[in-house]
């Protein structure tokens, strides 16, 4: 169902006020987790300023440690659900067990599976049986053939709303967080009808390198960007350092702006 040969024409997936796939670039920003109403929502104000289309926010998060901030979970999703109405921004959410595609699927507008999920078949089922776009992010080791695969999961139990994100994959390099995999991009178009955005956040870890991957990533024919934007990274509860504050978040869509030109989109 993924394979670009029985389905030749791109997928556009269509969101509440926009369309992944299409002539406009979708970015999706905001902050790592959703900490508190005030966080989000001050978040919400800070991307729609910039000019994203789609509010992102973890209320399950899966860290890498139990005694690391867990998420807010269904109270997060009520003030995700406060901030759409407040900015018209869609809004995106990670899943990380099937109660919570239940749970979340009464808020979303999307639902991510993450990196970490990117195999949970049982999971991919679940999304596959709602019909709400599922934003798929690459595994951290995963091969494309085995990304594509999981896609398929997701198709066969009927959505067909699926985007994929490329988030970086681990190598032998430490200087950075994974490596962004830019290639995944081409070849993706190669194989696939899906759209493909890029997460140049959690690819490289470190604020100082995003603006250098999003516009690689631009250039190379995504179809859109996910970039964590936190309204103070210093006391951000996970990823503050690779968080850009609502200042460096809007000086980077500015740049982007003549490259998706070049690449004959908008943002
Ligand atoms: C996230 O987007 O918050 C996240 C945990 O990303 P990933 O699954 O790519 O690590
Ligand atoms: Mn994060």
């Amino acid at each position: 169902l993924a394979n670009l040969k029985f389905h030749p024409e791109p997928t556009k997936v269509k969101l509440g006020n926009c369309e992944v796939g299409g002539k406009q670039l979708i970015i999706m920003a905001g902050p790592c987790a959703i900490e508190s109403r005030d966080q989000l929502l001050e978040s919400a104000d800070a991307v729609k300023m910039g000019g994203a289309t789609v509010l992102r926010g973890g209320a399950y998060k899966p860290r890498t440690s139990p005694y690391s901030f867990q998420g807010l979970e269904e109270e997060g999703l009520k003030y995700m659900q406060e901030a759409r109405e407040k900015t018209g921004l869609s809004i995106v959410c990670e899943v990380t067990s099937i109660s919570a595609v239940e749970t979340a699927s009464k808020y979303v507008d999307i639902l991510q599976i993450g990196a970490r999920n990117m195999q949970n078949f049982e999971l991919l089922k679940a999304a596959g049986k709602t019909n709400i776009p599922v934003l798929l992010k690459r595994g951290l080791s995963a091969t494309i053939d085995e990304w594509l695969n999981a896609a398929e999961y997701i198709m066969s139990e009927g959505n067909q709303n699926v985007i994929l994100c490329e988030r970086g994959i681990r190598t032998f390099e430490t200087a950075t967080r994974n490596t962004l995999d830019i290639s995944a991009i081409p070849v993706i178009k190669s194989k696939s009808h899906l759209p493909i955005i890029v997460d140049p956040s959690h690819a490289c870890g470190k604020r100082p390198y995003i603006p250098s991957l999003a516009k690689a990533a631009i250039a190379a024919g995504a179809d859109g960007l996910m970039i964590e934007v936190h309204p103070n990274p210093k006391i951000a509860l996970s990823d503050g350092p690779q968080s850009l504050d609502p200042q460096d978040f809007k000086v980077l869509m500015d740049e982007l702006r003549p490259i998706a030109e070049a690449m004959g989109r908008t943002i």
